[in-house]
């Protein structure tokens, strides 16, 4: 058996020893809790930037709801849009989205500097980067 299984069913063994030692706080207050299916987390694997989430049923992925004569953020999605029934799925894809946007943002920042600027004067804001810590220690001009 491997160490992180034996260290897994260690755990639960633990957990249900506390449940079974002290009263839950849920029945102590006299409440009644049912978990929701969107608690429920479970992994996701092989998420790729083409699996965009599914739009949410009630809002339509607008995230907001209107009524009569107001709008309020929609109660099923809590205002994401999206179908929240796999919630790890969705933040995968979205650190992939971020991921994405900042490499091209990168990208598109370095092509504007290369526009914008000469090869000597690149080559001269490379050196003053590169000779920025020497000079501030060793020639103060004092
Ligand atoms: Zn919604």
């Amino acid at each position: 058996m491997e160490s992180s299984e034996i260290k897994r069913i260690q755990l639960i063994e633990r957990q249900n020893r506390r449940n079974a030692e002290s009263e839950s706080i849920l029945d102590s207050l006299g409440l009644d809790y049912q978990p929701s299916e969107h608690l429920i987390l479970e992994s996701a694997d092989n998420v790729t930037l083409e699996d965009k989430p599914a739009k949410c049923k009630e809002c339509s992925g607008k995230g907001k709801v209107k009524s009569l004569f107001s709008e309020y953020e929609c109660f099923s999605c809590f205002g994401i849009g999206y179908d929240l029934s796999d919630p790890v799925r969705i933040m995968k894809w979205q650190q992939l989205c971020m991921s994405w946007s900042k490499t091209k943002i990168r990208k598109l920042e370095r092509d504007l500097h290369i526009a914008t600027t000469t090869e000597a004067e690149r080559m001269e804001q490379g050196m003053n980067e590169f000779y920025k810590d020497i000079k501030k220690n060793h020639f103060r001009g004092d």
